[in-house]
């Protein structure tokens, strides 16, 4: 067995993982990850999403390298920096511009959670006013604000004391049937009588991934943006998860050909799984003043130069979001498979990050746990976990994936028969 005696003793029992994946880990390559034993696992987690190009991508690897090689900046706050530039330059050249977008780009701190606060307090500050739209099993991330847009009575828990003011509306899964309107809701949006305040802002994943893979329907998030417009409701995009190619195109929301007034990336901007986060902005709501939102690790430049190289790699032709589509249908075709096999099981997702919906928690649970000892790291999400996820590296060949897929379906089948 592992040794595993000092992260129980002194690490704080707020840890997840760890207890989901009783080995010790030393290395990882590609889609792939070691424990000290020598075990290899096939990651289908990929550091919950933080690992788009997979675990050491030798191209990241070797500009990281050079760059380290040559003393380049490492800690920097936000003076201007050659990797600080080259950044700007590549998204701008590779991201921006062949999408027609522009945006303002801010470096709010380090994780994702620091992009949403950012998101949060612009939306405030532009508009004058204080409440925030959020979703029924929405993920924003941990600090206050985040946390207060979160649609999950644990994580909210965790906070023990009232949270900032939010509304929160059911979200659209398309599997559902028929579209929801949003009737009502522009009803409570437009009363003036009842005390209830016009919110700043509308915060919302395209695809929710730690709510359990709820899939939003492109025509319902046209829906929801021309509401936002209409109502100078500011609509920001959460694509911490779900942006970098994860359900194929590098934002997520191009699927529905919206222009979000606000974005959030985080997890695989910086590709190496270095902490980087960015908080995009249309250029008029740029109303910071100078120091408003500082922050200690807010311009990390090995995590520019990491990202620099991922996006003149991955993003200068569309290759990568093809192969994101055709890799994603061939996960969606297996999970559909097994849904059809046994009963109680449902399918679900967009590119390349697919679940397996359980009507029993404990059920998904175990089939975790089978996966691990067959070697495939495999977590769960939903509201009671009750949803397999599945979120491999998008650079993963399709061997690789049908070799996991196998894994999961031994699972599937001894924890179900
Ligand atoms: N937003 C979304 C959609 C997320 O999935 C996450 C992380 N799971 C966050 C925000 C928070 O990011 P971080 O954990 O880096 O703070």
């Amino acid at each position: 067995a592992p040794d595993t005696t000092i992260f129980e003793q002194r690490e704080s029992e707020v840890r997840s993982y760890s207890r989901a994946w009783p080995a010790v880990f030393t290395r990882a390559r590609g889609s792939w990850i070691q424990d000290e034993a020598g075990r290899d696992y096939l990651d289908f987690f990929a550091g919950a999403g933080a690992l788009n190009y997979g675990h050491n991508n030798p191209v990241l690897k070797r500009a990281l390298l050079e760059y380290l090689d040559s003393d380049g900046i490492t800690h920097g706050l936000d003076m201007n920096t050659v990797a600080k530039r080259r950044f700007l330059e590549t998204f701008q050249r590779n991201i921006l511009a062949p999408r027609g977008l522009d945006y303002k780009v801010q470096f709010p701190g380090p994780t994702g959670t620091n992009a949403v606060e950012a998101a949060l307090k612009l939306a405030r500050k532009v508009t004058g006013r204080s409440s925030i739209v959020n979703f029924t099993g929405a993920f924003h991330g941990m600090t206050l604000g985040s946390l207060s847009v979160t649609g999950n009575s644990m994580k909210r828990a965790g906070a023990g004391i009232p949270l900032v003011h939010s509304t929160p509306m059911p979200f659209d899964n398309y599997f559902d049937g028929e579209m929801p309107d949003f009737h009502w809701f522009e009803r409570v949006l437009d009363d003036t009588g009842s005390g209830l305040n016009r919110p700043a802002a509308v915060i919302v994943e395209t695809v929710q991934g730690e709510g359990g893979v709820n899939v939003a329907r492109p025509e319902w998030l046209r829906a929801l943006a021309d509401l936002c417009s209409s109502r100078g409701i500011l609509l920001i995009v959460d694509d911490v998860q779900m942006g970098c190619g994860r359900t194929g195109p590098f934002f997520s929301f191009e699927v529905a050909g919206i222009t979000p007034d606000i974005v959030t990336l985080s997890k695989s901007i910086g590709g190496y799984g270095l902490p980087m986060a960015l908080t995009l902005m249309r250029p008029e709501l740029d109303v910071w003043a100078p120091g408003e939102h500082n922050g200690t690790f807010r311009g990390n430049n090995p995590a520019f130069v990491t990202a620099t190289a991922a996006l003149e790699q991955y993003w200068s032709d569309g290759m990568l979001a093809r192969s994101v589509r055709t890799k994603g249908d061939q996960v969606h075709a297996a999970l559909a498979d097994l849904a059809g096999r046994f009963d109680g099981l449902s399918a679900r997702g967009r590119g390349l990050v697919q679940g397996l919906a359980f009507t029993r928690p404990e059920q998904a649970a175990a089939v975790c746990r089978t996966a691990f000892d067959a070697g495939l790291l495999a977590e769960t999400a939903g509201p009671t976990d009750e949803v397999v996820k599945l979120l491999p590296p998008l650079t993963i060949s399709t061997d690789e994936l049908a070799l996991g897929l196998n894994i999961l379906t031994e699972a599937v089948a001894s924890v179900c028969r």
